[in-house]
C-alpha cells in the first residue's frame, strides 16, 4: 500500500479538501485505484450531529455515515462510494480505546495516547486501506498543524513513516503564500508552517501552496532553499476559475509525477483516462443562464448546501448551460408574504432538505408558489414533504395538516413517524440513513428521468409520508411515484410540466460528467423554462 498523507498549514479553508481529491483524481486517470481517509480530529464521533450552520454540509454515505462533507468531495472526484470508515474522528478513537480499555484488553498497564491512541488510528488507517483494496491511500489530516486535537493523528502518521518503507509514503503540506501591498509573494508563513511540522518529526515532500496568483520562480525557489525540498516539490496552486479545475491545474505543475516517483509507481496506462478534462472543456463551453432559487434556512453559508450545488452544476455540464443561483431566507417568505412574488422571474426553485420548524411555513409559500405558477420544481427531502403538506393544505382540502415533527396536534399529520420509528432515542440512530430502493411508477416522471424502474438512493430522515393520507392526496392530482412498500420516495403533480420531491437526497450520488438524473431533468425543464419565456 502506498500513502499519501496531506496536512495543512498557515490557516484553515486553504482547499485541502480540493487538493486531497485531486490527486487522487490524478492518480486514478493514470490507472490506479485510489481510495481516501479524512481525518477530523473533533471528539464527535460523527458530523450526524452537527450544525450545518458551523460546519457545512453534512454529506451521507450508501452505508448511511454522516459525515465531513470532504468525503463528499472524494466520491465525487474519485467517482467513487466510500464508507463511514473512511471518516476517523477523534470521538471514534477515543470511543474504540476506551471500549476496549473497560474489557480489561490491555491487560492492566496504564493507557495512554502514545502507543495505545496512536495504534489505534494507525491500526485504522491500514485496515481501511487494506480493505478498500486500493493501490494508493490518500489520508487527508483536518486542521491546521500546530492544533493540540491534531497532534495525535500527527505522531500516528510520523510513526508509519518509521514503520513503512520510505517508498511507500508521501508526505504532501499544503500552506499560504499570500500577497502584500505591494504585490510582493510572502514565503513567511510556508517557512514556519514547515517548521513546525519539523518539530513534530515530520518531513513534507511536496509543498502546495495557495495562492490569487501562480507562483514566481523566485517564490518557488525560495520556498524550495528554506523548506528544504526540491524546486519541482513546490507546487503552484493558484486561484483557479473553478474547483474542477484544480486537477489539471495540479497536473499541469507536474505533481502526480513528482509523487509517482516518490513513491516508486509508474504510469499504469498506456493512455490516460481524459474523460475528467472533457467534462472540464464542456464546463468552459456552456452557453445560456438559467436562474434558480433556493429556498433554505442555511443560505448564509453556502458550504451548508454544497452537494446540491455541484449537482447542479454537473446537470448544468451536461444540459450545455450555466446556472446563476439566488439564495432565499425562508423566513423572509414566513414575515412577509408578498416577498414570494420575488420568485417570479426564476427558471426553477429548489427546496432542500432541513429539520426543525423555523422556516417551513415559507418554504411552503415557495412550493405554492411554483406550483401554482409552473415553475419548474425541486423538492428534496423536507422540500419533498413540505410539497405534501402544501398540496394536502391547498388541493385536497386537509385544512392544518403538517407534519408531526412541526405540530404535534395538527388534525392532518400527512408526514409522520412511522410506527416502527417512534421509540428511537439514542441520537445518531433516529434516522433512516443511506441506501434505499425505490419502485418507480410505470409511466411516471420518476421513471421517464432515471429510465429503469428500480433505483437506490441515499436517505437522512425522521419522518415519512403517512400511509393513511396516501390515497386522498392522489385522488387530488399528486401522485406518488416512488415507492419503497409503505414509504413514499418521490411526489410529482403530472399537471405541472416539471414537478419533481424526492423523500430521499440525490445529490449524494451526482458525479461530474454523471448528473444525478433529477438534477439533470431539472436543469433541462429550467432551461426549457427560460426558453419560453424568452419565445412569448
Ligand atoms: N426533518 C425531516 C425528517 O426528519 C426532513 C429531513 C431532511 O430534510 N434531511 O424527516
Amino acid at each position: 500500500m502506498k500513502y499519501i498523507i496531506v496536512t495543512g498549514g498557515v490557516m484553515s479553508g486553504l482547499g485541502k479538501g480540493i487538493t486531497t481529491a485531486s490527486v487522487g483524481r490524478n492518480l486514478k486517470n493514470k490507472g490506479y485505484k485510489v481510495t481516501a481517509i479524512k481525518i477530523d480530529p473533533y471528539i464527535n464521533i460523527d458530523a450526524g450531529t452537527m450544525s450545518p450552520y458551523q460546519h457545512g454540509e453534512v454529506y451521507v454515505l450508501k452505508d448511511g455515515g454522516e459525515v465531513d462533507l470532504d468525503l463528499g468531495n472524494y466520491e465525487r472526484f474519485l467517482d467513487t462510494e466510500l464508507t463511514r470508515d473512511h471518516n476517523l474522528t477523534t470521538g471514534k478513537i477515543y470511543q474504540t480505546v476506551i471500549d476496549k480499555e473497560r474489557k480489561g484488553e490491555y491487560l492492566g498497564k496504564t493507557v495512554q495516547i502514545i502507543p495505545h491512541i496512536t495504534n489505534e488510528i494507525k491500526g485504522r488507517i491500514r485496515r481501511i486501506a487494506a480493505k478498500s483494496g486500493a493501490d494508493v491511500c490518500l489520508i487527508e489530516v483536518g486542521g491546521t498543524v500546530g492544533d493540540i486535537e491534531s497532534m495525535p493523528f500527527l505522531e500516528a502518521v510520523r510513526q508509519m513513516y518509521r514503520e513503512e518503507a520510505p517508498e511507500n509514503i508521501a508526505f504532501l503540506h499544503v500552506t499560504l503564500v499570500p500577497i502584500d501591498s505591494q504585490g510582493d509573494q510572502k514565503t513567511k508563513p510556508t517557512q514556519h508552517s514547515v517548521k513546525e511540522l519539523r518539530e513534530l518529526g515530520l518531513t513534507p515532500h511536496v509543498i502546495v501552496a495557495r495562492c490569487k496568483k501562480a507562483l514566481t520562480e523566485s517564490t518557488r525557489s525560495k520556498i524550495a532553499l528554506f523548506c528544504d525540498v526540491p524546486v519541482e516539490a513546490v507546487i503552484s496552486a493558484h486561484d483557479s476559475a473553478d474547483i474542477y479545475e484544480v486537477p489539471l491545474q495540479l497536473e499541469n505543475e507536474g505533481l502526480s509525477n513528482f509523487l509517482l516517483k516518490k513513491l516508486l509507481l509508474e504510469s499504469k496506462l498506456e493512455v490516460e483516462d481524459t474523460s475528467w478534462k472533457e467534462m472540464v472543456v464542456r464546463m468552459n463551453n456552456c452557453t445560456g443562464k438559467v436562474n434558480v432559487a433556493i429556498v433554505g434556512k442555511y443560505t448564509h453559508l453556502e458550504d451548508s448546501y454544497i452537494s446540491i450545488v455541484e449537482s447542479l452544476k454537473h446537470g448544468a455540464i451536461e444540459t450545455g448551460c450555466n446556472f446563476d443561483i439566488t439564495w432565499f431566507d425562508a423566513e423572509a417568505f414566513d414575515d412577509d408574504s408578498n416577498e414570494v412574488e420575488k420568485l417570479s422571474g426564476f427558471d426553477g426553485i429548489l427546496v432542500p432538505g432541513g429539520f426543525g420548524e423555523r422556516g417551513t411555513e415559507g418554504k411552503m409559500l415557495a412550493i405554492r408558489y411554483a406550483r401554482e405558477n409552473n415553475i419548474p420544481y425541486l423538492g428534496l427531502c423536507l422540500g419533498m414533504q413540505l410539497a405534501v403538506i402544501e398540496f394536502a393544505r391547498n388541493v385536497a382540502g386537509l385544512e392544518g395538516a403538517n407534519s408531526s415533527e412541526f405540530d404535534e396536534n395538527t388534525p392532518y399529520p400527512v408526514i409522520d413517524l412511522l410506527p416502527e420509528q417512534e421509540d428511537v432515542v439514542d441520537m445518531g440512530a433516529t434516522m433512516r440513513l443511506g441506501d434505499y430502493e425505490a419502485t418507480l411508477k410505470e409511466g411516471s416522471l420518476a421513471e421517464s428521468i432515471y429510465g429503469e424502474s428500480v433505483i437506490t438512493e441515499r436517505h437522512r430522515h425522521r419522518y415519512e409520508v403517512n400511509p393513511n393520507y396516501v390515497d386522498r392526496i392522489e385522488e387530488s392530482g399528486m401522485i406518488f411515484s416512488g415507492k419503497n412498500k409503505n414509504r413514499m420516495e418521490i411526489a410529482e403533480v403530472p399537471s405541472n410540466d416539471f414537478y419533481f420531491a424526492s423523500q430521499f437526497h440525490p445529490e449524494f450520488k451526482s458525479r461530474p460528467g454523471r448528473p444525478s438524473p433529477p438534477f439533470k431533468a431539472f436543469m433541462d425543464a429550467m432551461l426549457k423554462k427560460s426558453k419560453d419565456k424568452k419565445d412569448q
